[in-house]
């Protein structure tokens, strides 16, 4: 599958446009989602060029299941959560509306998923007050 260089999660990897970042390493970055579901969703993706789980490399899916488990239990901690739930859409046929891998790491249970999604921006200020709690507890 070809890959779109200009799709927004390949401008923020390029830092052309900001994102509210977590936390990065080598081959991924975490950063809060601005339509999240739930306070302190936040999503992980890999620096290689990949749309899909289909086009990703095994190296850089295992280094974004590493990264999830670094962001999902600093949520719990930071943020109190019972729960985290991850999301993963692989295609539009699945509602894939951001054409580069990502994994959606969603503090709260399995029916704050039924709150429609990418639809709603959510408040910058409190974005990064969540944002702080998990880095704080990262
Ligand atoms: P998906 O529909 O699984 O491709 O999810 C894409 C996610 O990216 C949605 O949850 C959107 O809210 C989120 N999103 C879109 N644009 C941005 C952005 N510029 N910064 C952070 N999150 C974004």
């Amino acid at each position: 599958m070809s890959y779109d260089n200009n799709n927004i999660f390949a401008k923020i990897l390029r830092g052309e446009i900001p994102c509210i970042k977590l936390y990065e390493d080598t081959h991924t970055l975490a950063f809060m989602d601005i339509m999240p579901q739930t306070d302190g969703h936040a999503l992980v993706i890999p620096k290689e060029a990949a749309e899909t789980l289909f086009d990703l490399s095994d190296a850089a899916a295992q280094a974004c299941m590493a990264t999830v488990r670094k962001i999902g239990e600093a949520q719990k901690k930071g943020l109190g959560a019972d729960g985290v739930v991850l999301m993963q859409l692989n295609g539009p046929g699945a509602g894939q509306t951001v054409p580069h891998f990502h994994i959606h790491v969603i503090p709260g249970s399995i029916g704050d998923l039924r709150r429609p999604h990418a639809t709603v921006m959510a408040d910058q200020n409190h974005l990064k007050a969540l944002a702080a709690k998990i880095v704080a507890a990262l």
